[in-house]
């Protein structure tokens, strides 16, 4: 099921996207839970639920509703990964603006690291680069992991038990601000600085995630283009690392890493400017696209 969050008429709701016929299914409608992140806290009787109040729930047509990012407000931070395609690890480390990486391209361990929550839009909403003081807006078009199970210390052969779904994550970051305070969370965590979206799709419906594609374009230019396979650390290692130190809860998002083609890649830096259009991809989730302001 490809789960939406959306607005109509100031009302929050959830919905089952239909993307063949541009319709959302109103499953709030149909008595769940108005935020997503509940629904995934039931587990598998969530889904259950929902595909049993799908049948007969209120069909809408997309044109008439306003999109939400899917986990509008995450109940925590969203988790991310740096550095973890070695084709944009070596770009970021000959740009400049990587404090952190002592000469090493390749990090020993995944590079782990959060964005706030307020910091999360959805699908059309502007990134809002005209708020970055340092002028240096990059775009990192990224597949998230959203886990549906508790987990503490949990090993690779069963990190995908802990798996419910993906959703695609914009890692919008201020490179100099990035650069200035080492720590990345100020750099990443702007108010508007992590699109959403368009839906999260459960991964019932995804036969094998690392065969799948992200790809980034900025006005229509093809800036960025790498497979999930080729992560340096994958999913199962991610998912093992974050555990053994922290518990992982139903909700938590986890953006994997970005390929190569950022902003900062370029020479002189191609920088996000208000009118821009970003434009990320990844079959069968979808397209999350947002202008600049
Ligand atoms: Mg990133």
């Amino acid at each position: 099921m490809r789960f939406v969050s959306f607005q109509k008429n100031e009302q929050l709701a959830v919905g089952s996207l239909i993307p063949d016929e541009k319709t959302v299914i109103n499953l709030t409608g149909a008595g769940l839970p108005d935020d997503l992140s509940s629904i995934v806290e039931m587990g598998k009787k969530g889904l259950v639920m929902a595909e049993k109040a799908a049948r007969n729930a209120e069909r809408i047509s997309l044109s008439e509703v306003k999109l939400l990012a899917p986990f509008p407000r995450p109940r925590r931070n969203v988790i991310c990964v740096g550095k973890n395609y070695f084709e944009h690890s070596k770009e970021f480390e000959k740009s400049g603006f990587d404090s952190t990486s002592g000469g090493q391209t390749v990090p020993d361990a995944p590079v782990i690291f959060t964005k706030a929550t307020t910091s999360v839009i959805g699908p059309g909403e502007p990134i809002p680069a005209s708020s970055d003081p340092s002028g240096s807006t990059d775009y990192e078009g990224e597949l998230a992991v959203v886990i549906g199970r508790t987990g503490r210390n949990v090993v690779q052969a069963e990190a995908f038990d802990h798996v419910c779904g993906y959703t695609i994550v914009n890692d919008v970051t201020a490179r100099s601000i990035q650069q200035l305070h080492k720590q990345w969370f100020l750099g990443k965590s702007l108010d508007g600085f992590c699109p959403m979206g368009p839906c999260f799709i459960t991964s019932d419906e995804i036969e094998d995630v690392t065969t799948l594609n992200v790809s980034t374009r900025v006005n229509g230019e093809l800036r960025q283009k790498a497979c999930v396979k080729d992560l340096i650390f994958d999913i199962p290692t991610i998912i093992e690392t974050v555990s053994s130190l922290i518990t992982i809860i139903p909700g938590d998002i986890i953006a994997t890493g970005t390929p190569a083609g950022v902003g900062i890649g370029f020479t002189p830096p191609k920088f996000l400017r208000p009118g821009d259009r970003v434009l990320i991809e990844i079959d069968p989730i979808g397209i999350l696209e947002n202008p600049v302001k």
